[in-house]
């Protein structure tokens, strides 16, 4: 599979997820349970408690994963998505497929998370300052 292909079945994923999510706040956890069993690859994203009851903490959860994934769907719409904030490199297929809203390739994720930032756009602010 092209890396353009993959990125468009990773698009499908995402869309389906966003609408499992979207459900699922509004109480419905049918969606999620059913995209949990038809995806095992994605199933650890964030669906330990996909069983459980809607509480405000998994709410919160996922509530932040929604925003995610409705930015990695516009970067996807404006042909940027897959490419690292942090260096512009191409991120590695495996790891969008195992995280399809990363904007990070693994060594700039390191490197934010050594600088104890929370994401890309602090350490860089941090780096103009420096300069
Ligand atoms: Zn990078």
């Amino acid at each position: 599979m092209s890396r353009k292909d993959a990125l468009l079945k990773l698009k499908s994923v995402l869309v389906n997820r966003r609408n499992a999510l979207r459900a699922a706040l509004a109480g419905d956890l049918t969606a999620l349970k059913e995209l949990t069993l038809a995806s095992g690859d994605l199933a650890d994203l964030a669906l330990d408690s996909a069983h459980e009851q809607v509480t405000s903490q998994m709410a919160e959860v996922e509530s932040r994963e929604l925003v995610q994934i409705d930015e990695a769907i516009a970067r996807i719409n404006h042909g940027v998505y897959g490419a690292c904030d942090g260096c512009d490199k191409a991120i590695p297929l495996a790891r969008l497929e195992a995280l399809p809203y990363a904007t990070l390739c693994i060594k700039c994720q390191i490197k934010l998370e050594k600088s104890g930032r929370r994401d890309w756009s602090e350490l860089s602010d941090e780096a103009y300052d420096s300069v």
